[in-house]
């Protein structure tokens, strides 16, 4: 078995100088000795002369002593220093640790780039511009408590920013203990986002209850007043109080199916479904509704199965909502045509494409991209009266986005729209 050897250990410099200054006294009190019995010094005198010569040649050792503890202590206050700049370095949001005074020690990258006017050894309040910072910076040096501030940075771009200044105890060169600060900055933008979207939702939302509601409690105050006796109003009434309950029932359908989909957006759904079939259930669905609005379903449908890895419900509402809005809003056009196809592109595996195209006014260019935004409407009024939620396409993009797919629009306004929803093939059990 090897061995290792002992590492090798430098003698100390303590001991070394001990050994001479011990040798030194050793030859002293030779000779003084030797002078004494050659009667050419009093023992008193000798004495005296050897305490002078022992202290002087000790004098050295507590030097180099009170030398090697300074060491000592700088290089541990260098190490530290070092650990507190990587750690300010190495903080994922900008970061800036000052004095007591306020004056920058350590600044990352991030720092640097949000305000590049901070200077190492400089006050900080010099470099930095939003009164909100300057305000929290100068309460926490006067109160050695922890500040935040809330902020607007409009330069590149509009950030909303949380600013953070906590004091830290930091070792001072002397031992002591001295009163830093380290200011962080945090991006709030996206949550800020996130919050005026959920604010956003609940006006709407309550906006869009409240007026079928609205109108529910007017006509029944008007079929319990003026129009109590009158049978041929009372019939009237109650067919818009119909559809109106139908609205808010549908509305609150759509809500939860959103919020359904939202909590599973993450889940890819697994199960093996054939698109075909959903399709024809949900073409003969809206046969009714295509009478009604005096529009033709064409279908190209293909024979054979085509299987995609999907939940059938979702896919069934996917479906309706595309082919209902095509009889809807495209109805002028007389026609809509329902196809799927199975396209290549480029090396990449087929995908599986469900096109429902109508011939009806189309969608002017600029709404294109919030078409799937909540309660977004190219007309309010015409949604409304068609009894739309504005949901629908939304709803729709949130289940093919769940399924792994995307949703394509595509309008020539005048010439009609046509909805893709397109699904990745499912994978054969050799792929995965
Ligand atoms: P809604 O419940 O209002 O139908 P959707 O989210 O399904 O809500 O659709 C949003 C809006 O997109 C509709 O209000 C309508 O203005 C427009 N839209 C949807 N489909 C079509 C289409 N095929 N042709 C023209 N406009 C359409």
């Amino acid at each position: 078995m090897a061995m290792n050897a002992p590492p090798y250990q430098r003698p100390s410099p303590w001991l070394d100088r001990l050994r001479r200054s011990g040798l030194v006294m050793l030859a002293t009190a030779v000779a003084l000795t030797a002078l004494v019995f050659l009667n050419d010094l009093t023992v008193s005198r000798a004495l005296l002369a050897f305490i002078c010569i022992a202290g002087a040649s000790l004098v050295p050792l507590r030097l180099h002593e009170a030398a090697r503890t300074r060491d000592e202590t700088s290089e541990a206050r260098l190490a530290e220093g070092a650990v507190v700049r990587a750690m300010v370095a190495g903080m994922p949001d900008p970061a800036v640790l000052l004095d007591r005074v306020g004056r920058v020690l350590h600044l990352n990258a991030q720092a640097a780039q949000l305000a590049p006017a901070l200077r190492r050894n400089e006050l900080a309040l010099f470099a930095l511009r939003s009164p909100e910072i300057i305000a929290a910076l100068r309460a926490a040096i006067a109160t050695t408590q922890m500040q935040r501030a809330n902020y607007v940075e409009r330069v590149p771009v509009e950030r909303w920013m949380e600013l953070v200044v906590s004091p830290v105890s930091m070792p001072t060169e002397f031992g002591g203990i001295d009163n830093c600060f380290l200011m962080t900055f945090h991006d709030q933008t996206q949550l800020r986002r996130v919050e005026e979207m959920r604010a956003d939702f609940v006006a709407n939302a309550s906006h869009e209850l409240r007026t079928p509601l609205a109108a529910l409690s007017g006509f029944i105050d008007t079929l319990q007043g003026p129009a109590r006796d009158d049978p041929k109003a009372r019939d009237r009434f109650l067919g818009i109080m119909h559809a109106q309950a139908t609205r808010m029932a549908r509305l609150i359908d759509d809500l939860l199916s959103l919020s359904r989909v939202e909590l599973s957006a993450h889940v890819r759904p697994d199960a093996r479904v054939d698109v075909v079939p959903i399709l024809r259930q949900v073409v003969d669905g809206l046969e009714v509704l295509a009478r009604e609005r005096q529009v033709t379903i064409e279908t190209s449908l293909p024979s054979a199965p085509v299987l995609i890895a999907g939940d059938s419900e979702e896919l069934l509402r996917v479906f309706v909502n595309l082919i209902e809005n095509g009889l809807k809003y495209g109805a002028s056009g007389g026609r809509v045509v329902v196809s799927l196809l199975q396209a290549t592109e480029g090396d990449s595996a087929p995908e599986v494409r469900v096109a429902v195209r109508d011939y009806g006014p189309g969608i002017a260019p600029e709404h294109l991209p919030r078409l799937t935004e909540r309660f977004y409407r190219v007309d309010v009024g015409d949604s409304r009266a068609q009894g739309g939620t504005g949901l629908g396409l939304s709803l729709v993009k949130h289940i093919v986005n769940r399924h792994g797919g995307r949703l394509l629009i595509e309008s020539v306004p005048g010439k009609g729209a046509t909805f893709t929803a397109c699904f990745p093939p499912l994978r054969t059990s050799a792929e995965v």
